[in-house]
């Protein structure tokens, strides 16, 4: 199982990351961050399998992956 760190600041909710995720566990939080945006979250840490596409991604590097 891998980890994942999100900076939820710098996510801008595009979106790219949850595409990417093979998985489908990355969706937008209801939270909203302080530039305005809906931050992405993980909704299944058990089902990440540490692929890093999600990280690879997005344009912003807010996602990182640790195995
Ligand atoms: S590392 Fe892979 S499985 Fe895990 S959240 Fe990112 S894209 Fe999904
Ligand atoms: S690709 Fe990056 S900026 Fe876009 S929603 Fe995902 S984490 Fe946020």
């Amino acid at each position: 199982m891998a980890k994942l760190t999100i900076n939820e600041a710098r996510c801008k909710g595009c979106g790219l990351c949850i595409t990417a995720c093979p998985k489908q566990i990355l969706a937008l939080s209801d939270k909203i961050n302080e530039k305005g945006y809906n931050p992405v979250m993980m909704t299944d840490q058990e089902k990440c399998i540490g692929c890093a596409f999600c990280a690879t991604m997005c344009p912003d590097t807010v996602i990182k992956v640790e195995k």
